[in-house]
């Protein structure tokens, strides 16, 4: 999918925290994008007006001005009203505030979190607004997911999923061998404004699993005791054998 000419999605991140924007640099970079940092809201201004990432990252609290105005200020200039904007926050009081405020940031974030979570939201966001910046296929061994079509199949014969079943799916299958807590699927899949008992994520899983598996086949899908799932990262070997 991502031919020479294709340009790696740009994401700028706004961030004081030296260490977490060195750690989001990284994996970030790790993960696909060009990344820049700066740890000012009135350089992120400055930045953004002199080149337009794909994917803004703001922390709330900022010296200059705030994640918040921040993006205020960019969804009033018609250039950046739909920046893909995430805002990271702090737990607690903080974070309850953004849920009730009406910020314009498409997605937030409240530290400390876990990274891999982080650049799932990246994705999402990503694809929402422009589907091209995403892999068109996720493969192991003899599964294949489509992104484009929205079809999966095993060895070559398709696999009829509900549209819960098929982002679970291509949750897990985006971190193989990460173990999500049920709170962290529901958080990836659902969203968090949506409240939902953590038993539906089994009730979601048991059906993926029953669709993809006939006969004896192996469950790409692990299950870890009293932790969560995972898509098993052992699954594509075992399939080749
Ligand atoms: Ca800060």
């Amino acid at each position: 999918m991502n031919g020479p000419f294709r340009m790696k999605p740009r994401i700028l991140i706004a961030e004081d925290e030296e260490a977490l924007a060195t750690l989001l640099r990284y994996n970030l970079e790790k993960a696909g994008y060009d990344v820049e940092t700066v740890g000012r809201g009135d350089d992120a201004d400055l930045r953004l007006k002199e080149q337009l990432p794909d994917l803004a990252i703001l922390d709330w609290m900022l010296p200059g001005f705030s994640g918040i105005e921040l993006t205020r200020r960019l969804r009033a200039r018609p250039e950046t009203a739909s920046l893909p904007i995430i805002i990271l926050t702090a737990r607690g009081e903080e974070a309850e505030r953004v849920r009730g405020l009406s910020t314009g940031a498409d997605d937030y974030v409240v530290k400390p979190f876990l990274v891999p979570e982080l650049i799932a939201r990246v994705q999402a966001l990503l694809r929402r607004a422009k589907p091209e910046h995403v892999a068109s296929s996720l493969k192991a061994g003899e599964l294949e997911i489509d992104r484009e079509k929205k079809r999966v199949s095993r060895a070559g014969r398709d696999i009829d999923l509900g549209p819960t079943e098929y982002r679970l799916l291509e949750f897990l299958m985006m971190s193989p061998g990460r173990v999500f807590s049920r709170e962290q699927l529901l958080d990836g899949i659902w969203g968090r404004d949506v409240y939902i008992d953590e038993r539906t994520v089994d009730v979601h899983v048991g059906r993926l699993r029953k669709a993809l598996t006939r006969g004896r086949e192996a469950d790409p899908i692990r299950t870890v005791r009293g932790a969560g799932y995972a898509f098993n990262e052992r699954f594509a070997e075992r399939a080749e054998n």
